[in-house]
């Protein structure tokens, strides 16, 4: 038989920057959160090696290891975790109820979403294996370590443009690679790169193989229209091809964007009563483990103010 939903104050799904803050200030006004970690635990973070623009490391710190850090800091509090998936979710009705693959079914008088979302990458084995070898997704958070090399931006949008811009303060040069002849980008953004004069672009083409043993030393492309190839030697590869919010088990239930992100109003809230959303899901545009952990703050703070407020829908056994 299966086992009784198990009844909590505030269930937090994800355990990225998001997550784990939004349940160290839940555990620290006392709400006994439990988060649904996903499998695997951690967000974006864990494939991040260096971290140098967390404030409170000025020698930096690893991905992982602050990733671990947040999540000790959140069950000093009494944060609970429980690494699985939440697998379907109905929040037709209070109390709002949440599946796990393999750890049951908890039943929440409220909820935050933070499942995050991952960078697209172009799919192929060559980048699977030099991932974290001169790979990234991630301008911002790694440019600083290409100083002095010619780079690869893959990607004709926005983020493709914002990200070329961005490397040319430490790269030599910069192609943008785009599949395309013309570009997604709007025309400003488009413009600054095209007038930029250490930017260059490689139009109607697309990174078929990176090359390097150990690193990268080089980007095969592939010319859409005739098919032929060349190399380009250069000594890192940026994806710019756009991100992929984790809401599939969302889809029909909350609101959400024509990308797929969480709608938010009034900061935190979402289409739901009792269901909020911080970090990547419900943001396309600073994507920062910084802007993450603090929109996991207020979304904790507006959760506990809307329990506050309200008689709670389910027994939550006291601490033993
Ligand atoms: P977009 O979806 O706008 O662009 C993605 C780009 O990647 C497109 O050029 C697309 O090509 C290309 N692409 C997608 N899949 C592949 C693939 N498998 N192989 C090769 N190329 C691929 O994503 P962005 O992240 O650029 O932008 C997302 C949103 O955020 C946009 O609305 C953008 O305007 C906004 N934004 C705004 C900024 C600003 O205003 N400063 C900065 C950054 C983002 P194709 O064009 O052929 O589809």
């Amino acid at each position: 038989m299966a086992p009784e939903p198990r009844a909590v104050r505030l269930l937090i799904l994800g355990s990225g920057a998001a997550g784990l803050t939004a349940a160290l200030y839940a555990a620290r006004a006392e709400l006994r959160p439990v988060v649904i970690a996903g499998v695997p635990a951690g967000g974006q973070l864990l494939i991040t090696t260096d971290v140098e623009n967390y404030p409170g490391f000025p020698e930096g710190v690893q991905g992982p290891e602050l990733i671990d850090r947040m999540r000790r800091q959140a069950e000093r509090f009494g944060a609970e975790f429980v690494d699985d998936n939440a697998t379907r979710v109905d929040f037709t009705r209070t109390p709002l109820r949440v599946e796990t693959g393999t750890q049951g079914t908890y039943l929440a008088d409220a909820v935050i979403v933070a499942t995050g979302a991952n960078a697209r990458w172009l799919d192929l084995p060559s980048e699977k294996r030099l991932m974290g070898h001169g790979i990234s997704a991630c301008a911002t958070c790694d440019g600083f370590f290409f100083k002095g090399r010619e780079l690869v931006v893959v990607g004709g949008g926005d983020t493709a443009m914002e990200e070329a811009l961005f490397l040319t303060n430490f790269a030599t040069h910069v192609t943008i690679v785009h599949r395309r002849d013309s570009l997604r980008a709007s025309p400003i953004m488009a413009a600054r790169a095209r007038a930029h004069p250490k930017i260059s672009f490689v139009l109607d083409s697309e990174v078929v193989e990176v090359l390097g043993r150990d690193s990268v030393e080089g980007v095969r492309v592939r010319h859409v229209k005739d098919g032929s190839t060349r190399e380009l030697k250069v000594g890192g590869l940026f994806v710019a091809i756009g991100h992929v919010p984790s809401t599939e088990v969302f889809r029909g239930v909350l609101d959400l964007d024509r990308d797929g992100y969480v709608k938010v109003h009034d900061h935190t809230r979402t289409s739901v009563e009792g269901v909020f959303a911080a970090g990547d899901v419900q943001d396309r545009h600073y994507r920062q483990a910084v802007s993450a952990a603090g929109s996991g703050c207020m979304a904790a703070i507006d959760a506990e103010r809307w329990l506050a407020a309200r008689a709670p829908a389910v027994h939550v056994p006291p601490a033993s």
